[in-house]
């Protein structure tokens, strides 16, 4: 399929994390004109920026697309909400989220999406899973490596891999 490669950064600490987690890969292959490439391993990761939540599950799904962003960001909150998740405010616990990390090489910045993520570059449980899929990939604007931006990351809050048996069942 012609289309532009796109990362999705998956997160969940609600309920079976793991199940949750394949599970969203699953739908986001079904969603329109998007096809799931590779995706990470899980790793479990400790909350950042918020504290007396439970773990993480996060990991990064890469595909390949032919919708705009903007399309993208759609599928991707349609199936959050399938999933159970409701909204309420930022950084709360929550069964499934689902963000746009980089679409290609594009720069976005609407009301309602900034690309690449605003805060990719200093997540450690973003880049780990990132740096599995694409190490040498470019971050459009800082113009670093995946590898460069892990390489420069303060040690922070503990990412550390599920066994990888956990995972390998990840597209079926
Ligand atoms: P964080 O941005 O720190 O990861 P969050 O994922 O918890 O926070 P949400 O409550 O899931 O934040 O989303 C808030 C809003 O972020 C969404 O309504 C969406 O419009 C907007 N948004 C902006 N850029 C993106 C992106 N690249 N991917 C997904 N959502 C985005
Ligand atoms: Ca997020
Ligand atoms: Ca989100």
């Amino acid at each position: 399929m012609e289309g532009t490669t796109a990362y999705i950064g998956i997160g969940s600490n609600v309920g079976d994390k793991l199940f949750n987690c394949r599970y969203s890969v699953g739908r986001i292959n079904r969603l329109r004109g998007c096809h799931v490439t590779a995706c990470s391993t899980i790793f479990k990761t400790e909350p950042e920026g918020v504290s007396g939540q439970d773990w993480y599950a996060n990991c990064v799904a890469q595909v390949t697309i032919t919708q705009r962003p903007s399309q993208l960001l759609k599928g991707l909150m349609g199936i959050e909400s399938d999933m159970g998740r409701i909204r309420k405010k930022r950084w709360e616990t929550r069964i499934i989220d689902l963000d746009i990390l980089l679409f290609g090489q594009e720069i976005i910045e609407s009301d309602d999406l900034t690309i690449p993520h605003p805060l990719l570059h200093k997540r450690r449980f973003v880049l780990e899973p990132l740096f599995q899929l694409a190490p040498e990939l470019m971050h459009p604007v800082l113009k670093l490596t995946i590898s460069q931006l892990l390489n420069k990351l303060p040690k922070g809050p503990s990412v550390e891999p599920l066994h990888t048996l956990a995972t390998k069942n990840m597209l079926e």
